[in-house]
């Protein structure tokens, strides 16, 4: 086996992407026009497994219902570092690659992901590279990261097809993330909030808990005898008015989103509606916050029910924890991009109010989600387009390739030393106990 120098192994990886990075490019666009949300990625997770066995890649499917986990093997033992790419789309009407039968809409970029961890894939099989390298990388195509149709993911749940309603919670659940010892994955965000070409590293953000509501009520002729009903959208237009009131609670650092939506809100107009339905996400920047603030939901649920003399149920499931990057390993990620993309443009950025699944990985071992600037529009809108696929898919890649290599090189020093110096907020038990801790159910009114 020919021995390279660190230097040597980066420059065949660069060059080995380089030369693929057409396909690589083609093959986000693929995802990008057979978008699929979260536990329906029938398609996309087919295509994905196909791209692995085009790169002889062995491979496990299935896992969290549409997952997949392909394992490249290093030249000696050593840790495993995990790749992840989010196979799910998001549901957004007028988005101008959404499909036009179910709406499904990549919004988030998720294509470019996969397109950036096969990126990873290619780069590490150059003639060489592996052989050099101490330890495995596991290739971590997760289903449903989009918090989406909780409605549908929770009558999976009750059928006993899932237990949680994230891909990754699955993942790890499963024993799939049992053998990994850190992870990464790049993310694509809107380039505006800096400029084109910049990597933005060190990120926190919130964790949250989702909600499926039925508010129940009596129907009845809605001109005729309203009298004779329970008004069930009453119910819910209170509660709503309820969370509302809670708002001035919420302190700002704790920096709480709660955003419900009305999925049903009546059958026929002609009709008292009697069973109406929500679904919202309580998030906040720690999980003391978001906690604390769905209880207040719930009292603000509980509210409308008993205003108007209905029921309602309220079904809690647990969402994402908040995440923490690891530093050491964020700062071997900034040595690795910063001369891809230039001195200057590896930006640190600060807390972000949405939520990640890479949220739950980082409970439970380092893990790092920096995001590439290579999109415009606004993230879950109908103009979120990635236009830089050279920065989202290539250089991404390149980056996350690189890193790799410092971590797995001279006998996987660099990564035994993340591992070594993290401190895990939770084993991979206490996160499960945690998760199943923040699911219920509850039934309350006449
Ligand atoms: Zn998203
Ligand atoms: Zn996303």
């Amino acid at each position: 086996m020919p021995k390279m120098t660190i230097d040597e192994i980066k420059a065949s990886v660069a060059a080995e992407i380089d030369r693929r990075s057409d396909d690589l490019i083609d093959i986000a666009k693929h995802i990008l026009a057979n978008p699929e949300p979260g536990f329906r990625e029938q398609k996309t997770s087919k295509y994905v497994g196909d791209q692995f066995e085009k790169l002889n890649i062995p491979f496990e499917s299935s896992i969290g219902l549409t997952g997949l986990k392909g394992v490249l093997e290093g030249g000696s033992s050593g840790p495993t570092v995990g790749v992840f790419g989010e196979l799910d789309s998001l549901i957004v009407l007028g988005h101008p690659h959404a499909d036009p039968l179910t709406n499904a809409a990549h919004a988030c970029g998720h294509h470019a992901q996969i397109g950036n961890m096969l990126a990873v894939a290619v780069g590490l099989q150059a003639p060489g590279v592996l052989e050099n390298l101490s330890g495995r990388v596991a290739l971590l195509a997760v289903p449903a990261e989009e918090y989406i149709e909780i409605e549908y993911r929770d009558d999976l749940r009750v059928e006993g097809k899932l237990e949680f309603l994230g891909g990754t919670p699955e993942f790890i659940k499963s024993g799939a993330m049992d053998d990994v010892d850190l992870a990464m994955m790049t993310h694509t965000e809107n380039r505006d909030w800096t400029h084109d070409g910049t990597i933005g590293v060190g990120a926190t953000n919130n964790g949250m808990v989702a909600k499926r509501i039925q508010f129940l009520g009596v129907a009845s002729h809605a001109g005729g005898s309203p009298h004779l009903g329970t008004n069930a959208l009453n119910a819910a237009n209170i509660a709503l008015m309820g969370i509302h009131a809670q708002r001035e609670t919420f302190r700002d650092h704790d920096t709480i989103r709660v955003h419900p939506i009305i999925t049903q809100g009546g059958i026929a107009v002609s009709s008292v509606p009697a069973d109406v339905r929500m679904e919202t996400f309580v998030r906040g920047r720690t999980i003391d916050a978001y906690t604390s603030a769905a209880k207040k939901v719930d009292r603000a649920l509980r509210a409308g029910a008993m205003a108007v003399g209905g029921r309602v149920k309220i079904t809690t499931v647990s969402g994402y924890a908040p995440i923490q990057q690891d530093p050491l390993l964020t700062s071997i990620y900034e040595m690795n991009a910063t001369p891809l993309v230039g001195d200057g443009n590896v930006v640190q950025m600060g807390h972000r109010s949405g939520s990640t699944d890479m949220g739950d990985v980082s409970q439970i071992m380092p893990a790092i989600h920096p995001y590439a600037a290579a999109a415009t529009g606004k993230a879950h809108g109908d103009d979120y387009v990635v236009e830089d696929y050279e920065l989202a898919v290539t250089t991404a890649g390149k980056a996350m390739a690189h890193t790799i290599v410092d971590l797995l090189s001279e006998n996987g020093s660099r990564a035994n030393e993340v591992i070594s110096r993290f401190i895990p907020p939770m084993t991979k038990s206490q996160y499960l106990a945690f998760m199943r801790s923040l699911q219920s159910e509850e039934e309350y009114g006449e």
